[in-house]
């Protein structure tokens, strides 16, 4: 099996390491990508510091994956050599439940096959894109449009269409008016996008400290959460919320934004419960909902859409060896606004 160079966690409390990773020979249906880039998801880091339960290490982690197609297997229709290529979050899934033939492989009934730290079809732990080189089932494999600059490409692959699909869903659009909570990878793509989309944007951050930014970025209106009076001046304003905070926050005091027949949508992923009062919801008619990344086919159309809304993420790029200081910058909510490692440093 070819080895490649790595950075993975060895425990839950230990920093990543240099090391190296086993890929599978490449099958028929498989494609054999040289990476370019790769982001840092907070996701990596609920996961490596097993906030979401126990994993397997070593665990290189990295879903938001960009680079180059260099070889294909014989029976590879999807994908040519040369080719830009993207990896998101999923590697595989079963192809036949309901969920599957509806194209939400994410929500697939026998559980999709995650890009690290899923048990794949050989019984092997999946590696992530912290790493020279992946192999992937063609299905599973993005085109990544020219127009997009690879380094700004690569967090579209989870932070982009995690905020696009339920932007989708949920219908953001012209006359709708959308918060995004919290300004980091999640929530800065979650403002261009729905800015993108026609609707009017808001931003809810803790501080005001990148006001300046979220205008720039898209947002129509800037508003702290620290200070209670944004609560107060905004009651009951929003059709949506996307909440991408990746700490437990107070979803009570965000339910009461909602207009009558709203819906706030969690892709935070804390490990602590979300409690919710009965009343914050009944008394308008409001929703509270979650959504998972989203579909093959959605993030090619996201892709795509991004492409043609000259959208990109705001990125700043690292060496490997920079990825633990990397990770403690996002756990204190210091990333302008996705790191993405160089993974020619790892050679
Ligand atoms: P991130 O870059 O760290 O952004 C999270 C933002 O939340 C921070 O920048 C900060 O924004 C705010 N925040 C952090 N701690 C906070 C606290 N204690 N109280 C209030 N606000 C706080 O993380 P990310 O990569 O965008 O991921 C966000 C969350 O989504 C993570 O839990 C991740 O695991 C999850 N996720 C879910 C999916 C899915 O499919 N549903 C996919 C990817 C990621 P401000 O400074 O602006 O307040
Ligand atoms: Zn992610
Ligand atoms: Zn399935």
């Amino acid at each position: 099996m070819p080895t490649v160079n790595a950075y993975a966690a060895t425990s839950a409390t230990e920093p990543l390491v240099k090391t190296t990773v086993e890929r599978r020979e490449l099958g028929p249906n498989d494609v054999l990508i040289e990476i370019k880039y790769a982001g840092i998801c907070h996701s990596d880091i609920h996961t490596v510091r097993g906030d979401w339960g126990p994993q397997s290490y070593p665990l290189a982690p990295g879903h938001e994956i960009v680079g180059i197609v260099t070889e294909i297997g014989a029976e590879v229709t999807k994908h040519a050599v040369g080719e830009r290529a993207g990896v998101g979050c999923l590697v595989n899934s079963c192809r036949e439940c309901e969920q599957c033939r509806k194209g939400n492989e994410q929500y697939c009934a026998k559980g999709a096959t995650g890009t690290y730290g899923s048990v794949d079809a050989d019984g092997t732990i999946t590696q992530g894109g912290y790493t020279t080189h992946i192999v992937v089932d063609e299905n599973f494999v993005l085109r990544v449009p020219e127009g997009i600059p690879f380094e700004a490409a690569a967090p579209l692959l989870c932070a982009g269409i995690t905020t696009y699909s339920p932007l989708r869903h949920w219908g953001a659009g012209p006359g709708k008016k959308v918060a995004v909570v919290g300004l980091g990878g999640l929530g800065h793509m979650g403002v261009k996008l729905a800015h993108a989309m026609g609707a009017e944007v808001t931003v809810l951050s803790q501080s005001l400290k990148k006001q300046e930014d979220g205008l720039r970025l898209g947002a129509d209106a800037y508003y702290a959460t620290s200070d209670p009076a944004t609560f107060e001046a905004l009651a009951g304003s929003f059709d949506l919320i996307i909440n991408t905070v990746s700490a437990a926050v107070d979803i009570n005091a965000f339910l009461q934004l909602l207009t009558v027949d709203g819906t706030l949508v969690n892709v935070g992923a804390p490990a602590e419960p979300l409690p919710v009062a009965a009343f914050s919801l009944l008394m308008a008619r409001r929703s509270f909902a979650g959504s998972a990344i989203g579909g093959i086919a959605e993030t090619q159309e996201m892709l795509d859409f991004c492409a043609e809304h000259g959208i990109g993420s705001d990125v700043e790029v690292i060496a490997a060896e920079q990825i633990n200081e990397a990770y403690e910058r996002v756990l204190a909510s210091d990333v302008r606004y996705r790191f993405v490692i160089d993974t020619a440093t790892m050679n």
